[in-house]
């Protein structure tokens, strides 16, 4: 069947259901951007033309807000616990609904045996049937409830699942029997999907799909309007919790008091937190409509460093503040900061927020040292002097979210294997542009791709990157005898010689090495939209 845009999202909120804090605050959102998503949904549609989209059965189940996961979430969204989870399943919900697909969603273990059927209560009793989706769309709580409750079933299935995943899943960690012996494993990993099954809320890396989630974009007027009514020495403190405002803020929240009337959103219970200066006029936890009331008179949003990647800076850009955060050095990772230890990625996180300073950058993002005072000074001294409209980046619109979705539930296909870019000539060591040998379906298309030569040392993030491309997780190689190795393919400079990718689970963007150049698929991009090739929709 040919899927159809919906605009109306009553039949949505009632899917949605009730009876927790948590389902409360999605669907207040959902309401909020109905409207949004209508005029999105409008002009996607006719920028595709009539395009054929096949409708999908597709079923949501979010592990992390079931009893079963023991649901910690729930009970602290008017409390300040996080946020960002919430924002974005909201926004996938939306996005699928909104799409024309036929959506189930499910919240608990029993509604999620219910729409799999698989009889209740008999523990890991499999589905014995074909799978009634052709996308389930879960977390990896979801994934591990799925595991018990459909049994061996779920190999079987796996390539119809995507799990949305906030900070990332790199190859090495996800690829089980590599984990296990190179030191890779964690809680969270070895499932040993696809990478690009792994769906971030960041562009974080292009070994997995960014999946993203959505900012309120304003109109010209509003736009107008909200320069014409900024406080330019108003600011605005990112944090919600008490604890993000402890230890070591003083001095710089003093610098900052000298020239600025600093706002907080610090939950509290009875009184003020004893974390927040009194000099800080703290609102309490704003419902999502007024903080953003309160960013449009604000010029600066300031972090302390925590919490990593929230969606709250793109709100404050989009409302045209300044976001101020501080640099990393050296970067957090899991492997030197307790929050990432445990997650399935070494990605180094070099500031507060890397998609900010890497992607939207001055003058609406200033990453600066904040233990350096003088140059922590000079950075407010220079966003109160700096004139910003807001701004919002195309992939975080809902037409650029809808449009990236869109493409992917068309074209990404984890269920038929994927055939290598180069293959090996019969008794040579030279390779040749597979599209020669075998026929063109793949998706990005071959005219997107380049083929590039990393430095040592360098990932193929960071070589695709400096062309002007970005690393595309494509099997750049067919198999030629090589170690295992998650930095192949590579030409090694002390043997010089090239090594190529053996396993297909194996290739990362990410991976690196001094000792080895790596052999990088790269692909062109669209202007703001990192996720699309240019021939991608
Ligand atoms: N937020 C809110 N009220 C507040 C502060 C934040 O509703 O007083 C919302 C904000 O609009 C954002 C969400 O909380 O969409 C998540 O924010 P954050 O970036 O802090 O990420 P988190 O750590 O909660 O995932």
């Amino acid at each position: 069947r040919q899927a159809a845009f919906r605009t109306d999202l009553s039949v949505l909120l009632d899917q949605v259901g009730t009876g927790k804090e948590s389902l409360s605050f999605m669907k207040r959102r959902i309401r909020r951007l109905a409207q949004q998503w209508a005029t999105a949904a409008n002009r996607l549609d006719s920028k595709l033309e009539q395009r054929w989209r096949d409708q999908k059965k597709i079923l949501v189940h979010v592990g992390f807000l079931t009893e079963e996961s023991g649901d910690v979430f729930s009970p602290k969204v008017l409390k300040g616990g996080p946020l960002g989870e919430m924002v974005q399943w909201a926004d996938i919900l939306t996005a699928l609904h909104v799409l024309g697909h036929n959506l189930k969603i499910s919240m608990s273990v029993k509604e999620l045996q219910g729409f799999l059927g698989v009889p209740p209560g008999r523990g890991s009793c499999p589905l014995t049937g074909p799978l009634p989706f052709d996308l389930i769309y879960t977390d990896y709580h979801g994934l591990q409830q799925m595991k018990q409750h459909m049994g061996l079933s779920l190999k079987k299935h796996k390539c119809h699942i995507r799990v949305i995943d906030t900070f990332g899943t790199e190859p090495a960690y996800n690829h089980e029997e590599y984990a296990t012996l190179h030191g890779y494993r964690t809680n969270w990993g070895y499932w040993n999907l696809n990478a690009r099954q792994y769906m971030t809320m960041f562009p974080h890396t292009p070994d997995n799909s960014f999946m993203g989630f959505v900012s309120e974009e304003l109109n010209e007027t509003e736009k107008r309007s909200i320069q014409q009514n900024k406080v330019n020495n108003m600011a605005v403190v990112y944090g919600k919790e008490a604890s993000m405002w402890k230890q070591g803020k003083e001095g710089f929240l003093q610098i900052l008091h000298q020239y600025m009337e600093v706002h907080g959103t610090v939950y509290y219970e009875t009184q003020r937190p004893p974390e927040v200066p009194a000099f800080v006029k703290n609102h309490g936890l704003l419902p999502q409509h007024e903080l953003q009331q309160l960013l449009r008179k604000a010029k600066l949003f300031i972090g302390f460093g925590f919490p990593y990647e929230g969606p709250a800076p793109l709100e404050a850009i989009a409302n045209g503040c300044i976001f101020l955060q501080p640099k990393f050095h050296p970067p957090h990772s899991s492997l030197n900061h307790e929050f990432f230890r445990g997650k399935p990625t070494s990605r180094e996180v070099s500031s507060q927020h890397p998609y900010a300073e890497q992607y939207i950058g001055k003058p609406h993002v200033m990453t600066v040292d904040y233990n350096n005072s003088l140059e922590f000074d000079s950075a407010i001294r220079e966003i109160m002097r700096t004139k910003v409209e807001p701004y919002l980046p195309y992939e975080y619109t809902c037409e650029g979210m809808l449009e990236r979705v869109h493409a992917y539930i068309q074209h990404q296909d984890f269920c038929t294997p994927e055939r290598p870019l180069f293959v090996p000539l019969p008794n040579s060591t030279a390779l040749v542009w597979a599209s020669n040998v075998t026929a063109p379906v793949a998706w990005p298309p071959l005219s997107s791709l380049r083929l590039l030569v990393s430095q040592e040392s360098q990932s193929c993030v960071e070589a695709c990157q400096s062309a002007g491309f970005i690393c595309d997780l494509k099997r750049p190689t067919d198999v030629v005898d090589s170690e295992i190795n998650h930095i192949l393919p590579a030409f090694s400079v002390m043997r010089r010689e090239c090594g190529l990718q053996r396993d297909p689970l194996l290739f990362s963007c990410a991976g690196h090495s001094p000792k080895y150049r790596r052999l990088c698929p790269c692909r062109d991009l669209r202007q703001g939209q990192v996720a699309l090739c240019r021939d991608c929709l």
